[in-house]
């Protein structure tokens, strides 16, 4: 067992570090207040090869794997969460869920766009009334000729405001449960798709999280992903690797608040001394330090099986509910440690402390978690 990382990931490390301290870190602030979505970051990650990490080159990606594309949505998260959720819903489940499931045609069209940041991805599968329950959606797509006719809303969309490319699960056969599920892709401008609402977040706000509409929306036969009715176990396919950088975003995001707390722990002065020298303090950083590293741990493991061709979805599921639970224990403990500073806008805690709630929520709550991580255990 090697836990060391290799030279060329070290490299990238530090090489997206620079990058996130540079270039993102002197806005967070702003973007967070104006809820103003980075797109010239965004654009600058895709020359750098960061939003196709999973890729092979062949498609415009880095060729790399999970553990790379972990260690870069932490990185970024770090920083700013939000950076590292746009990341993420882009790569990991939209033009995932094409280089998964898609044609080589449809491959060759959209990934390498989408891997250089040429085009922002979307993945639509959340509806107003059905979140945790996907399998019953009531967005159709009903046959016309040779093409589809989309009918239908999507909810809590990451990206969906910005996105060119649209990844959207829908009913192709009403009766047939998830088995009556297809996957399409939708591109920016098509006649009767347009974005609604665009959501007032508590956290990761410079992220987009907009409502999609669909009305007599036809797109061409095409454009259909995968096999007809086979899109809400792909979807789940597609959640197995998305999970592992929902648990590397709330991995970053605790790391984030650890560190300030840890800094902030040594500057503080009371009662004539650092308070980092109280031992209720120093037990508060060392639990936060070992469930990091355990975070680590769990979610290092799910991807090095993911980048060794294992079927992830039990250590999906544990290193995505571990590591989101861990960034909302640690956040809060980062605010405790700042006083009354923690609950004020000019130190990074409270920032952190908004934004990791959405790791116990996205691409699962923690409750599936538990359920999905108890049907695998049951299923033995
Ligand atoms: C910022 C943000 C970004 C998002 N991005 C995307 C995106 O890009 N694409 C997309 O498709 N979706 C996205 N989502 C949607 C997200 O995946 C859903 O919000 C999530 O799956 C929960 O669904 P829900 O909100 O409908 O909650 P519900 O399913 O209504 O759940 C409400 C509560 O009931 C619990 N619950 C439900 N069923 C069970 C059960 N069987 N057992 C025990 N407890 C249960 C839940 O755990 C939760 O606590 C995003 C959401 C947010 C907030």
């Amino acid at each position: 067992m090697d836990f060391q990382l290799t030279d060329e990931q070290l490299h990238l490390q530090s090489m997206v570090r620079d990058f996130a301290t540079r270039e993102i870190a002197p806005h967070v602030h702003e973007w967070d207040e104006r809820s103003q979505f980075p797109l010239d970051t965004i654009k600058h990650l895709g020359r750098l090869g960061l939003m196709g990490c999973i890729f092979p080159a062949e498609y415009g990606g880095s060729g790399y794997g999970y553990i790379e594309y972990v260690l870069a949505i932490e990185e970024l998260s770090r920083v700013d969460g939000s950076v590292g959720i746009i990341v993420a819903a882009h790569t990991s489940l939209c033009s995932n869920h094409i280089f998964l499931a898609g044609s080589e045609e449809q491959k060759r069209r959209y990934i390498p766009r989408l891997a250089t940041g040429e085009q922002i991805g979307c993945w639509a599968l959340t509806e107003p009334s059905s979140g945790s329950d996907a399998g019953s959606a009531r967005c159709t797509a009903t046959r016309k000729g040779k093409g589809w006719v989309l009918n239908g809303s999507k909810t809590f969309i990451t990206n969906g405001a910005h996105a060119d490319v649209c990844v959207v699960v829908a009913v192709t056969d009403k009766g047939a449960e998830t088995r009556g599920l297809s996957a399409f892709i939708v591109e920016r401008g098509t006649e009767g798709f347009r974005v609604g609402k665009k959501e007032n977040k508590l956290g990761l706000r410079a992220s987009d999280t907009s409502e999609l509409i669909f009305e007599e929306c036809e797109i061409p036969g095409e454009n259909l992903l995968g096999v007809e009715g086979q899109g809400f176990v792909d979807a789940m396919r597609v959640l197995d690797g998305g999970r592992i950088s929902i648990a590397a975003l709330g991995l970053g995001m605790a790391t984030g608040a650890y560190d300030c707390a840890l800094r902030y722990s040594r500057e503080r002065k009371q009662f004539g001394r650092a308070i980092c020298e109280f031992q209720a303090i120093q037990w508060k950083l060392a639990d936060m330090a070992t469930e990091i590293d355990a975070a680590r741990l769990l979610t290092m493991r799910a991807a090095w099986l993911k980048d060794h061709h294992h079927k992830t979805t039990l250590e999906s599921s544990m290193a995505k509910l571990f590591s989101s639970e861990v960034a909302v224990r640690v956040a809060n403990e980062a605010v405790q440690i700042h006083g009354g500073y923690g609950f004020i806008k000019d130190y990074p805690a409270e920032k952190f402390y908004r934004d990791v709630k959405l790791c116990t929520i996205g691409e699962g709550t923690s409750e599936i978690q538990r359920l999905v991580i108890a049907r695998q255990l049951l299923m033995e």
